[in-house]
């Protein structure tokens, strides 16, 4: 069988030392250097998807958790009321 080229790699984990198959995407967005429409995506397996989500949002980076493959055309800003998170 042949498949587009990118299906030939098995996507794995962005953590560090990871190896564990993605499940996730973690698209994101450095609003000081990239413009609204810029995303950039990290893939997540199920046991990190929460490190990299909360790793991201502890810089203020707005961040958006997606089914793997799920891609999304922008990363909306964060709302700071919707976080639940305390300073
Ligand atoms: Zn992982």
């Amino acid at each position: 069988m042949i498949g587009h080229p990118e299906d030939q790699l098995d996507p794995t984990c962005s953590r560090a030392g990871c190896t564990a198959a993605a499940a996730w995407n973690v698209n994101w967005r450095n609003p000081r250097i990239h413009s609204i429409d810029r995303v950039k995506v990290w893939l997540a397996c199920d046991e990190h998807r929460d490190y990299l989500r909360d790793y991201l949002g502890a810089r203020d980076f707005p961040v958006l958790v997606t089914p793997l493959g799920q891609s999304v055309e922008l990363v909306p800003d964060v709302a700071p009321s919707s976080t639940g998170r305390t300073a």
